[in-house]
């Protein structure tokens, strides 16, 4: 191989497109126009485009897109917002930054996304919203998440940082693409998301004229007319250099997903038989674009669980496999996020999918011989690890991973 195993290879792709994106940025740095330069603005017409939505509005990261979408929606301090609690924390932080009240939901232990009948238990009569995050990859059950939102009259904020590309099958036929489906949908540019910049950007998508010009101004200090400030809104802007470099990569956007796709196949080829943990699991109403491959340890008890874990991640680390645990400890038993309403135990499943998930290398640029050794690994790892521990079937019942050909 030669060359070191990286959970993201940024330099490698860079070194790929490296004369398209170096001339773009100098097309950039002569024109002088850094901010609000016609490449943002194409950008934003390409981008929608390439959804299926009518309106993307640029800012400047994926955390700010929430947080824009949230005060386009004009929600009331004290008002609630769903949230599921395995997530990024930027889901949640922006709704106590605006101060209104998270609530956490626990998630379904196959998809990692939203347990739409937690969520069903968890609406009052102050919820006004629900962020299902698209977690991974793959879309959250969207058809049942808008299901609720019309009985309840609650607004939806698709989290689409992590899945731009996936596509949501409805029951009936038609398909949308993740971000496209909720009043708003966000996305981030950071650098290591399928579809990610040079630096920091964002973007919210919408279907409303009404909700983009409201987004676009609180994103633009409240402003429609410049000096005129009619609400109170912030700075949030995608520069013209992040936009120049995602034109180019949006051109390769569909192609970085089948790279993704393959190096999926591959693991789900030879990770599917592997005693003591599961591959993802793929939905029936949602394509995958793998941000991440998130492997879970499938034992039933918790001491074990915990300890293979910490044993297969420094086995792998050992043999020069970085892996990364997304995301450790579960929003509603963070310090800054914990309250007696959510004791330990009281979303078993996102607190149980903290302990037993491991995600390991996959990106656009990694190569069979690579994928053939992490994979060898992990089978010589748990066959050495297993022999000491009695493996019985897992309370929680993981359904197996399925070969996901249908929708890859
Ligand atoms: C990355 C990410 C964000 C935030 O994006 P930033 O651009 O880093 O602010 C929000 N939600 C999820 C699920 C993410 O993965």
């Amino acid at each position: 191989m030669g060359r070191e195993i990286v959970m993201v290879d940024l330099i490698g792709q860079y070194t790929r497109l490296k004369d398209e994106i170096d001339s773009a940025i100098n097309r950039v740095l002569l024109s002088g126009k850094f901010i609000n330069g016609p490449d943002v603005s194409c950008f934003s017409e390409e981008f929608a485009q390439w959804m299926g939505v009518k309106h993307v509005i640029p800012c400047a990261n994926g955390t700010d897109a929430l947080q824009l979408a949230i005060m386009a929606l004009q929600l009331q301090p004290g008002d609630e917002v769903i949230v599921p609690s395995f997530t990024y924390v930027a889901t949640v932080e922006v709704i106590s930054l605006l101060g209104l009240k998270p609530v956490f939901a626990d998630v379904d232990p196959n998809t990692f996304n939203l347990d739409v009948n937690d969520v069903q238990k968890k609406i009052t009569e102050k919820t006004k919203l629900i962020i299902p995050v698209h977690l991974f990859g793959q879309c959250a059950d969207m058809e049942k998440v808008t299901h609720i939102a019309e009985k309840y009259n609650l607004k939806i904020v698709e989290d689409a940082a992590q899945a731009v590309g996936a596509v949501y099958h409805y029951s009936d036929g038609r398909s949308a693409k993740a971000g496209t489906i909720g009043d708003f949908g966000t996305t981030s540019f950071f650098p290591s998301k399928n579809l990610g910049c040079f630096g920091d950007g964002g973007a919210l998508f919408t279907n409303s004229d009404e909700l983009a010009a409201r987004a676009g101004m609180m994103a633009n200090h409240g402003q429609r007319i410049k000096y005129h400030h009619d609400v109170i809104g912030c700075n949030s802007r995608l520069d013209s250099i992040q936009a120049a470099i995602l034109r180019i990569k949006l051109r390769c956007l569909d192609e970085f997903t089948e790279k993704r796709r393959h190096a999926a196949a591959y693991y789900y080829s030879q990770l599917r038989s592997v005693r003591g943990i599961s591959a993802p699991f793929c939905s029936n109403f949602s394509t995958h674009v793998y941000n991440q491959f998130t492997l879970k340890i499938d034992l039933s008890d918790r001491f074990h669980i915990r300890y293979i874990r910490d044993k297969l991640q420094n086995e792998l680390k050992k043999r020069g496999i970085p892996s990364m645990i997304y995301y450790p400890i579960p929003l509603h038993l963070q310090k800054a996020y914990c309250s007696p309403n959510y004791p330990m135990g009281s979303l078993p499943v996102s607190e149980r999918l903290s302990e037993t998930v491991l995600s390991i290398p996959i990106h656009t640029e990694i190569k069979v011989d690579e994928l053939k050794f992490i994979t060898d690994s992990i089978k010589t790892i748990m066959n050495n690890i297993l022999i000491n521990v009695p493996v019985s079937n897992n309370k929680f019942k993981w359904k197996k991973a399925i070969l996901p050909t249908n929708l890859l």
